[in-house]
């Protein structure tokens, strides 16, 4: 379906803001112009919920969590920071392997059972996205994704 995303994404964090756990803030920064894409929202909203949960899962307390949406010549791209315990560099990538969980012993006790992320691309890539991870470990991570956006509606001249 065709799905306004910043209206949708909006919608989104409002939902998590109403039970943020204490001491935690969520920002955002969202564009003024609309856009469209065409997605699937029940899986969309699959991949913002794994990904802001596992903001506020490796946050720590006082953490700041920023969601910021920039619409690029052909993609939307959303990226999701925070300023939590990081991801070595090494397992940037296996994040999104099936089952893989940074540290057994830490996330153990956090819960969860490693596959968030590995269907976050696996629905990213069926929308012909990009998803990735960047880090600094015991600074932060940001987990962004692109989507195409729907070309706008022309005449027949342009
Ligand atoms: P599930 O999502 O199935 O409940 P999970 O959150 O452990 O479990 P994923 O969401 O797939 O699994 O994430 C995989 C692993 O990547 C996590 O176990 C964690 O080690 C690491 N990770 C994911 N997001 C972050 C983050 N924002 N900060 C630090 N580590 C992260
Ligand atoms: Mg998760």
């Amino acid at each position: 379906e065709r799905v306004e995303y910043i209206e949708y994404i909006d919608q989104i964090i409002d939902r998590f803001s109403l039970n943020l756990k204490e001491g935690l803030s969520l920002k955002r920064v969202l564009p003024k112009d609309r856009c469209y894409v065409w997605m699937d929202s029940d899986k969309l909203t699959q991949v913002l919920d794994n990904i802001i949960s596992n903001a506020i899962k490796y946050s720590p307390e006082g953490g700041e969590i920023n969601v910021t949406v920039n619409i690029e010549r052909h993609h939307i791209l959303t990226k999701v920071s925070d300023e939590g315990v990081g991801i070595p560099q090494e397992n940037l990538e296996k994040v999104f392997d099936r089952f893989y969980r940074v540290d057994k012993a830490r996330t153990r006790q956090l819960g969860g059972t490693g596959l968030g992320l590995a269907i976050a691309k696996e629905l990213i890539e069926a929308h012909d996205g990009k998803i990735w991870a960047e880090s600094r470990e015991g600074k932060g991570t940001t987990i962004s994704f692109s989507l195409p956006l729907m070309r706008k509606k022309r005449g027949r001249s342009s």
